[in-house]
C-alpha cells in the first residue's frame, strides 16, 4: 500500500514537473476583452510571451464601435455604469484611455401605444407598490413557476401595457425573452421596476447617468492589441483540439495550419466553444456537457445615422417591439432589440432596410422631426458566426449548474469553468463569477486566469534560475 502511494506520488511529481518545465509556449484563443486581458497581464506578471489566436480580422469582439460621419455609437457592449467596473476602468486608465462621463433626460421617455405616443413612466402610476408585501408575493409566485415569464404574467395579470413594456425591457437587457430566462433574473425586473415606479411618483432622480469609453468602446481592444503588436493573429478561427504523443496541445486552424502548446487560455463564449473538435478526454465531460448547454443572449442592434433638428427629445424611448435611444451627440438612433425580434439577417442592405422600414413610423410618431440620414449598421449577434449570442444567460433551469463555485489557485471559479489540470484554463464575460454578461465580467475573467497561470509558471522559473539541487 506504501508503496503505491509513493508510486502514486512519484508519477505526480514527474507531471507536475514536465508541466512546469515545459509550460513556456501560452496560447490564447481568443481577441475580445477577455483573451487581450489574459495575455496582457500575464506578460506584466510572468514576462512570458503570450500568442493570442483570434477568428475574426479584427479585435473585440462583443465590443465594437460604429462610425458614422463624425459621429459614433457602440454595436456591442454600450455602458461601463452597469456594474462599478473597478478592474475595467483600471484597465482603461492603464492604456491611457479616457472615461466619458453624460446624463441625459429620461423623465420624457415615451412608448408607442398602438400608433398614439404615451409617457412611459406613466403607465406604473397605478402599478402596485414595491414594498415588501410585493416583493414577498413574487418570491411565492417565482416558487410555483419555472421561467421570469410566468412570474411577470401572474404579477402583472390585468396590466397589459407594464407587462408588456416590461417584456421589451427585460429581453433588451437580459437577451432572451422573459419565458426563456431562469426565475434568478426576478431581482434584475424588480431593481427595473422600483426605479419605474419611483420616477412615475417622482420620488427618484428624472436624470439618467452613463459612462462609455471616449472615442469608441473599441479603443480598448485596440489598445490592448498594440501593446501586444506581434502576438496577436487575426484571421484564425481554432477548428479542433488534440494532443500530440508528448503531451500537448495541436491546434488546428483552416487551411491545415498548426500549433502546439503546453498552456491554453479558451477565452471565447461557449456558443462557439461548443463547435470545435475536442478530442475525447481533453475536457472533462461535465465541463463539456455544460459548454454544450450554456444559453446565449439574442440581441441585435440595427443603428442609423438621424437628424432630429432642435427638438429635445428623450433619449431612450420605446416603439413597439423594441428599445430605441440616441448617443450622446444625437446623431446616432439605436434600436436595441433583444429575445425573438433580435433575430434577424444582415447579410444584405435590403434585410436591414426592411426592419428600419418597419419601426419608421413607430419613430416618427415618439420623434416627429426625425429624419433617417442614410447611414446604417446591423448586428444580429446570435447570427455571428464568432460569437451565435450576444451575451451568456441563464436559461430555465440553468442557474444552479453555472453557479457552483469553487476555491483554485487563490481564485473562486466557477466549478463548470475550472482549470483543467492547470494546463487549459477558461476567461470570458460567462466564466465571471460576480459580473457574468459585461465588459467588467471579461476583464475579471483575464485577470483571474493572468494569476493562477502565472502561480503555475513562477515556481518552474525560480527552480530554473537557482538549479537543480541548489
Ligand atoms: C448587444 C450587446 C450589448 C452589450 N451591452 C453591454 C453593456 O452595456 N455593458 C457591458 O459591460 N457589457 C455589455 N455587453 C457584454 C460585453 O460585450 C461582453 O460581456 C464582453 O465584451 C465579452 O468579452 P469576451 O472577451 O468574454 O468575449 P468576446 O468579446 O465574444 O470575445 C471572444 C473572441 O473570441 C473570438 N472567437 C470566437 N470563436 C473563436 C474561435 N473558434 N477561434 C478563435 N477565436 C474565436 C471572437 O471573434 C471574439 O473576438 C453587451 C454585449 C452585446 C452583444
Amino acid at each position: 500500500m506504501i508503496c503505491k502511494c509513493f508510486q502514486i506520488l512519484f508519477f505526480f511529481l514527474i507531471a507536475a514537473n514536465s508541466v512546469f518545465a515545459e509550460y513556456r509556449k501560452i496560447v490564447v484563443i481568443g481577441g475580445g476583452l477577455a483573451g487581450l486581458t489574459t495575455a496582457y497581464r500575464l506578460q506584466q506578471l510572468t514576462g512570458e510571451p503570450v500568442e493570442i489566436y483570434e477568428a475574426r480580422e479584427r479585435v473585440g469582439g462583443r465590443v465594437l464601435t460604429a462610425h458614422f460621419y463624425d459621429s459614433h455609437e457602440e454595436l456591442g457592449a454600450k455602458f461601463l455604469d452597469v456594474t462599478d467596473s473597478k478592474n475595467l476602468k483600471a484597465l482603461i486608465t492603464e492604456m491611457k484611455l479616457e472615461v466619458e462621463d453624460y446624463t441625459t433626460d429620461i423623465i420624457d421617455r415615451k412608448y408607442d401605444y398602438k400608433g398614439k405616443a404615451a409617457p412611459y413612466y406613466n403607465v406604473f402610476l397605478s402599478a402596485p407598490s414595491p414594498d415588501e408585501t410585493t416583493y414577498d408575493l413574487l418570491k411565492e409566485w417565482s416558487r410555483k413557476e419555472k421561467n421570469l415569464g410566468g412570474v411577470l404574467d401572474s404579477f402583472f395579470a390585468k396590466q397589459e401595457i407594464p407587462r408588456h413594456l416590461t417584456e421589451i425591457r427585460m429581453r433588451g437587457y437580459e437577451g432572451n425573452d422573459t419565458k426563456d430566462l431562469s426565475i434568478e433574473y426576478l431581482d434584475s425586473f424588480w431593481n427595473y421596476y422600483n426605479k419605474c415606479f419611483l420616477i412615475a411618483h417622482g420620488r427618484a432622480k428624472n436624470t439618467a447617468h452613463h459612462q462609455t469609453i471616449k472615442g469608441g468602446n473599441s479603443r480598448l481592444p485596440e489598445k490592448l492589441a498594440e501593446v501586444l503588436k506581434g502576438h496577436v493573429h487575426l484571421g484564425q478561427p481554432l477548428q479542433k483540439i488534440s494532443m500530440t504523443h508528448d503531451g500537448k496541445y495541436l491546434l488546428e486552424f483552416p487551411s491545415s495550419k498548426t500549433v502546439t502548446t503546453d498552456c491554453l487560455i479558451l477565452a471565447i463564449p461557449c456558443s462557439t466553444l461548443r463547435d470545435i473538435k475536442v478530442e475525447k478526454g481533453i475536457i472533462p465531460s461535465d465541463q463539456w456537457e455544460a459548454i454544450k448547454i450554456l444559453q446565449y443572449g439574442t440581441n441585435g442592434y440595427v443603428l442609423i445615422s438621424v437628424n432630429i433638428g432642435k427638438e429635445g427629445a428623450a433619449e431612450y424611448s420605446v416603439t413597439e417591439d423594441t428599445i430605441v435611444w440616441f448617443n450622446k451627440d444625437r446623431k446616432i438612433l439605436t434600436m436595441a432589440f433583444g429575445g425573438k425580434v433580435g433575430i434577424f439577417n444582415t447579410r444584405s442592405s435590403e434585410d436591414v432596410v426592411k426592419i428600419i422600414k418597419r419601426e419608421m413610423p413607430s419613430l416618427n410618431l415618439l420623434f416627429p422631426s426625425i429624419k433617417y440620414t442614410g447611414k446604417k449598421q446591423a448586428v444580429s449577434w446570435i447570427n455571428e458566426e464568432f460569437s451565435k449570442g450576444s451575451t451568456s444567460s441563464w436559461g430555465v433551469g440553468q442557474f444552479e449548474l453555472f453557479n457552483e463555485t469553487m476555491e483554485l489557485l487563490g481564485e473562486k471559479v466557477r466549478k463548470v469553468f475550472r482549470p483543467v489540470q492547470n494546463r487549459i484554463f477558461f476567461a470570458g464575460e460567462h466564466t465571471s463569477v460576480d459580473h457574468p454578461a459585461t465588459m467588467e465580467g471579461a476583464v475579471e475573467s483575464g485577470e483571474a486566469a493572468a494569476r493562477m497561470i502565472a502561480q503555475i509558471i513562477k515556481p518552474a522559473k525560480e527552480k530554473e534560475t537557482t538549479g537543480p539541487g541548489s
